[in-house]
């Protein structure tokens, strides 16, 4: 891809300049390669971004938009969407290092979920309710204002449209902070939205350095939410300073999902997919299930497997359709991985296969980390009980049910996991037992449009997706209407 030149800040439907002229390189994580360079917002550039979006808002035509009306404008978006899937299915592989088969299928899938909250919107409704005074009680759904939505690197476009879809239907305006690694496809989407008939104000984007600006948006007055997906040390100093102006808040943090194997699992698939389960999107992924409990009569099967899988995956080149596993997203995230490989080599893992750079042409231009397996892994070891994002699988033995349970449970996380089993019964009893906020059975996937997603216990608070998400972005007014 040819440098694309300067990126602005979208605000108020103009691409500007930061107010202090700063900007910043973007690059392609596959060979180091300048794709862009991008105005970087300071604080008073947040503050212009807020104000247009409260100004927006405030107006009132966007907010009182009929739903109808509103949902077509998303369902226009989707079109444009489809319409330029391949334009920013190359940017988003190009500046988030992905596999160009895998970023055509997340782009199709932010078309998905603007289409889903287009027709979902005028199916959002209040409530008539029974109450004991003469008259009648009833509910609207509100829309909150201007919403702040931080996004990370690794689902870039993706993660951003499970905010902006629901937020928008619902008739708030919004600023996104991109990740600073990786701001290039929501810009697109800020255009392609104006091209769609969004009146400017609604949808505002404002690349810059978290560390500078997340506390002026974040605490920013006229900001009345705060949506955030990212690590949990950011998010819990998030919600400190979302408390300090009672400001509402979601949050999609990290993970460290248990992929629970029993004895009759049927193997090829189960193998097949557990492998793509941990290296997908080379590990940066908070649903990756990298902690893989195996019961023990088919542990060393399942290993001698999996390892033999992930030994064969395709790393390389992003553009060529073939490739199977791109590179980390930058440097300093692969030296962060590999600081892992000392540690689980150190705490008397065993590492069978992986963990090396590859010294050949391309990949060695770019961030690449070979998909690397760890056996004879115990529950308490660091490289089981935090989140490596990166490519690194952890597997684990157990003996029964229980102790599935118990190790599945001895996570400070909860996002997202797998349990393989022909027992339906039991399937159930572990799916009802993990603590967790997603689960699946026989597969490894974790993503429906349709249903809530999200973390308990440090994986996060609240829900994306699905109706839930029309929730966290209203408020309930109830009214009552005396007949007396
Ligand atoms: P991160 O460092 O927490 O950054 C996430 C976003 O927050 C970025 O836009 C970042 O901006 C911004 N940020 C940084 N410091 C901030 C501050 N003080 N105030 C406000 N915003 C701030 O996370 P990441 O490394 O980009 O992403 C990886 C993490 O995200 C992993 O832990 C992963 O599990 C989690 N994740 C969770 C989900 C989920 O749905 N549960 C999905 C994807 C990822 P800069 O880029 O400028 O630093």
């Amino acid at each position: 891809m040819t440098e694309i030149g300067f990126e602005g800040l979208s605000i108020d439907g103009k691409r500007l300049p930061a107010q202090e002229g700063r900007e910043a390189q973007v690059f392609d994580p596959a060979n180091g390669k300048v794709l862009a360079r991008v105005a970087q917002a300071g604080v008073a550039d947040v503050d212009r971004a807020v104000q247009a979006a409260y100004t927006k808002f405030s107006a009132g035509s966007w907010r009182r938009m009929s739903s109808r009306a509103r949902g077509q404008l998303l369902q226009r978006i989707a079109e444009l969407i489809r319409d330029r899937a391949e334009m920013l299915a190359r940017l988003e592989s190009h500046n988030a290092g992905k596999p160009i088969g895998a970023a055509r299928g997340e782009i199709q899938a932010v078309a998905g979920c603007f289409e889903y909250y287009a027709g979902a919107i005028n199916k959002f409704s209040g409530e008539t309710i029974p109450g004991a005074a003469e008259g009648t009680l009833l509910t609207f759904h509100e829309p909150l204002g201007v919403c702040a939505l931080i996004v990370p690197w690794n689902f870039p476009l993706l993660i951003a449209s499970w905010k902006i879809a629901p937020a928008l239907a619902m008739g708030n305006t919004a600023v996104v902070k991109p990740a600073s690694a990786t701001p290039l496809s929501v810009l697109a989407l800020a255009d392609l939205a104006l091209e769609a008939g969004l009146p400017p104000g609604v949808l505002n984007v404002i690349p810059g350095s978290g560390g500078e600006i997340g506390a002026a948006l974040v605490g920013h007055p006229l900001v009345r939410k705060v949506a955030f997906t990212g690590s949990t040390a950011v998010g819990s100093q998030v919600m400190r300073q979302a408390a300090e102006g009672i400001k509402r808040v979601s949050l999609e943090l990290g993970g460290k999902s248990a992929n629970i194997v029993f004895a009759d699992a049927e193997l090829d698939t189960c193998v097949e997919s557990s492998v793509f389960a941990v290296y997908d999107n080379a590990g940066q992924d908070c649903c990756s299930r990298s902690r893989i409990l195996v019961e023990r009569e088919i542990y060393d099967e399942f290993a001698r497997r999996f390892a033999r899988r992930a030994q064969a995956l395709r790393l390389g080149d992003t553009q060529d359709d073939q490739t199977e596993i791109g590179p980390l997203i930058s440097r300093e995230q692969r030296q962060s991985v590999r600081r892992y490989l000392e540690i689980g080599d150190r705490e008397g893992a065993q590492r069978i296969c992986g963990g090396e750079i590859p010294s050949e042409e391309p990949l060695a231009r770019g961030n690449y980390l070979r998909p690397a397996v760890y056996t004879q892994v115990s529950s308490q070891m660091r490289i089981a009980q935090e989140e490596i994002f990166g490519p690194i699988a952890a597997i684990l033995p157990f003996e029964g049910e229980a102790e599935a349970i118990r190790i599945a449970n001895d996570s400070r996380y909860g996002l997202s996991g797998s349990v393989w089993t022909r027992d339906i019964g039991r399937a159930l009893r572990v799916v009802r037992a993990l603590e967790t906020g997603m689960v699946s059975v026989n597969s490894s996937s974790s993503v429906h449009i349709e249903a809530p997603f999200g973390g308990v216990k440090q994986s996060g608070l609240g829900r994306e997706q699905g109706m839930v998400a029309l929730e966290h972005y209203s408020e309930y007014k109830s009214v009552f209407i005396s007949a007396e």
